[in-house]
């Protein structure tokens, strides 16, 4: 009887550690797997939303390959991070479509060394793009709770070189213009005059430009000496640029 029931024990208490073991495999092998379809699902949006569309720059296209876009996206929405699509992110703000993410870096035009400026921080996504790209980036966000939140993802994925305020952009950054290029992710009326100004000569400005709520227009300037070229690019939809009261 005893025996039997030691026998038992002995069996049951293999049984556990069995358990136990292939759980620890099993979540091993889930979070392996995760990441590879987080890798997939990220080729497959450079491939079939991006570089399918006409997105050619060779450092857009692998800054959009490297960076993780489900670590910007709120929790509820790591499924859909990767879709072709914008995904709110709180306080009435969207992180922007992917595409829309490499046509606007694509127009910067940037090199690496290059100092950019973005108006509208939101999830940090954008700011991390145009990081894989030059280590000198700026960028401002008038809601201080995303520009917290902004910063403490983008340290946590190792983007500690981008440097971020709360305020209102309208007003640039003057103590680090003039810049190479600046985009702004949110629609103003008309082109603020301090961005104009804090731009270097040959600069550029990426820029949705109209009313909130109506179709905007996707402005690429280019600044050559005091004359601004103004390139039309197509028409798209974004937050209002708002003002600090
Ligand atoms: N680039 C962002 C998208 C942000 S949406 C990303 O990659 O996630 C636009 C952002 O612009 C919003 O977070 C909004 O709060 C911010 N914004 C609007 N007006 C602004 C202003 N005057 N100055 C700075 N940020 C502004």
């Amino acid at each position: 009887m005893r025996k039997d029931y030691k026998e038992d024990n002995a069996a049951k208490m293999k049984f556990v550690s069995l358990c136990t073991l292939m759980t620890v495999v099993f979540s091993l092998c889930e979070s392996a797997i995760g990441e590879i379809d987080y890798q997939h699902l990220r080729i497959q949006m450079v491939e079939r939303q991006i570089r399918a569309r006409g997105v050619k720059d060779k450092k857009v296209l692998s800054a959009m390959m490297k960076v993780p876009r489900h670590k910007f996206v709120l929790e509820k929405y790591l499924k859909k991070a990767y879709g072709d699509y914008p995904l709110p992110i709180g306080e009435g703000q969207t992180i922007s479509q992917p595409y829309i993410v490499a046509v606007m870096t694509e127009l910067l035009e940037l090199k690496e060394g290059d100092k950019v400026l973005e108006i509208g921080t939101g999830s940090g996504y954008q700011a991390a793009i145009l990081g894989e790209i030059t280590k000198e980036v700026y960028t401002i966000e008038i809601i201080p709770e995303l520009a917290k939140r902004a910063k403490k993802t983008l340290l946590s994925q190792s983007y500690d070189y981008i440097k971020i305020k709360a305020g209102d952009g309208y007003f640039g950054w003057e103590e680090y213009a003039p810049f190479d290029a600046i985009i702004v992710t949110a629609a103003p009326a008309h082109i603020p005059p301090p961005l104009k100004k804090q731009l270097k000569d040959g600069g550029r400005i990426v820029i949705p430009v109209g009313m909130p709520g109506a179709y905007q227009t996707l402005w690429r300037v280019r600044k050559s000496g005091e004359k601004l070229e103004m390139n039309n690019i197509m028409g798209v939809s974004f937050v209002p640029f708002t003002r600090a009261r």
